[in-house]
This record gives structure tokens, sequence and C-alpha cells, in this order.
């Protein structure tokens, strides 16, 4: 997979490509990371890649051909696909695992970063492919969503994360949030491991694991059960849980 970030500040992405999973995933030759600033497309005497909105009122906009000619330079090779060309914008979808899933499948990203009050209009009109949003708050840039969301991609790319890291469990891939975790001692400070954990019977950690990714999405998110694929013992614990809730209230 290839990546590239417009971006004002391509300095912020020097530690983020090099460390860790990413870091790693680019010397594998697993994916290629690149931040490109678009003031090298500013065709002005000064660079100037924003300028004042027309109609009055306060902040800036970043004006068209500077990032259109960026985006248009990436694309020069005739037989390589047609990269996905998102923006980060507050106003856009919000982002979640299952975009994760679909992006990791491209060829090829193309982030845009915004900075100031936002984009001139015909940018997202005429050049972008999908408006991402990290959330329903606002950031100064879209620098920080454009890691936030390159590192969840990267992560899915066969190769990227070994056996021990697999992202198949993970919170939101099942459709649920992830069940407890421990480790060792078995006894810290007089809390314990639960018994089934070191039982060392598969089925019954597992049908436990189950139910502890059940209970703790049906307690703290209750909107993914809406969609999550389950089965008909999942429900029968769900309506147990449920009735011990009504129970005790
Ligand atoms: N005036 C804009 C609005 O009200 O929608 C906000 C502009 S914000 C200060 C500057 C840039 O930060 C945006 O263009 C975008 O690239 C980025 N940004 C801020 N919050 C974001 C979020 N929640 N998700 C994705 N990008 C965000």
């Amino acid at each position: 997979m290839r990546i590239d970030v417009l971006t004002l500040f391509p300095e912020m992405f020097e530690a983020v490509f090099q460390a860790s999973i990413l870091g790693k995933a680019r010397e594998k030759g697993l994916v290629s990371l690149g931040a490109i600033n678009f003031r090298d497309y500013a065709e002005n005497k000064h660079n100037t890649v924003d300028d004042y909105p027309y109609g009055g009122g306060g902040g800036m906009v970043l004006k068209p051909d500077p990032i259109f000619r960026a985006v248009e330079a990436l694309a020069v090779e005739p037989e390589a696909a047609k990269p996905r060309v998102i923006l980060l914008c507050p106003q856009g979808e919000r982002y979640t695992q299952r975009k994760a899933e679909e992006l990791s499948q491209a060829e090829h990203l193309v982030f845009i970063c915004g900075h100031y009050e936002g984009y001139d209009e015909r940018i997202r009109e005429h050049l972008v492919t999908d408006e991402l949003s990290i959330g329903d708050y606002v950031l100064t840039g879209g620098e920080i969503p454009a890691m936030a969301i390159i590192d969840s991609v990267v992560r899915l790319l066969p190769g990227v994360l070994g056996n021990e890291q697999s992202a198949v469990t993970d919170s939101f891939s099942t459709g649920l949030l992830e069940y407890p975790h421990y480790t060792r001692p078995a006894d810290f400070r007089g809390w314990t491991v639960p018994e089934v954990l070191i039982s060392g019977h598969h089925g019954n950690i597992e049908k436990w694991r189950r139910q502890q990714a059940l209970a703790r999405t049906w307690k703290r998110r209750p909107d993914l059960l809406e969609s999550a694929a389950l089965t008909k013992e999942d429900r029968e614990w769900l309506a147990k849980l449920e009735s011990e809730n009504n129970h005790e209230t």
C-alpha cells in the first residue's frame, strides 16, 4: 500500500512514520509512507496557500490550486490505481473500524490535512473521494486525525502485526468490545485472576471471553449490539444480564 499525506507540517509525521509498528511495516516494505508539503505546489510569489473568505468573516481558507496540483502530481503513473483522496474534516463521515477495514483494501491513499478555518468548497466537491472525521470535536489541523487513521489502517495490512498482536479479536473487529485481559501474577495485592483463565480448559475460556465481551459491550456500548452478529447463546446471555439488572434496580 502507498500512503501520501498532504500537509503544511510534514515534520509532524517524521516520528510517527518511523516508530513502532508503522516504522517496522515500512522497513519490511509492506507500506510506503510519505508526507508532502502542499505549499511546494503554490505557484505564487510568496507560496501562499490560504486567502480571505469571499463574503467576509473570520479565518483563512485553503486555496484550491496548491492542493489540486499536489494531488495531480501524485497520480502521474498511468497504470497505477486511482488513489482514494481523503479529506480530514469535522464535518465528514465518522471514522470507524469498518472504514479502517475498507481503506486497508486500497492500493493508494492520499490524505489532505486542513488548517485554519477550512477548505475552499471546490476541493470537497471536485477532488476528494471521502471526507472523514475522527469525532465530534474540532482540532487545529488534520495531521493528528490523519495519523490516527493511518495507524489504524496499516496495522490491518497482512504481515504488519505478528500473531501475538493479532487484530482479529480487537474491540470493534468482532462487532463487540474486547474481553478483559490478565497476566501474571495470578494474585496481585489480593486481586485474583478469574479461576477459568488458569483452568487450562480452552472451551470454558472461550465461552467466558465471549460472555465478558458481550457483558462489557452491553454495559458500555449497547449501540454496538444492534449490528453485532449474535448467536442464540449470546442472546440468552444478554437476556440473563438484562433480567439480573432489572432485579437489582
Ligand atoms: N471551521 C471548520 C469547521 O467548523 O468545520 C473547522 C476547521 S479546523 C480548525 C481545521 C482543520 O482541522 C480541518 O480542516 C480538518 O482538516 C482538521 N480537523 C479538525 N477537527 C477534525 C476532526 N474532528 N476530524 C478530522 N479532521 C479534523
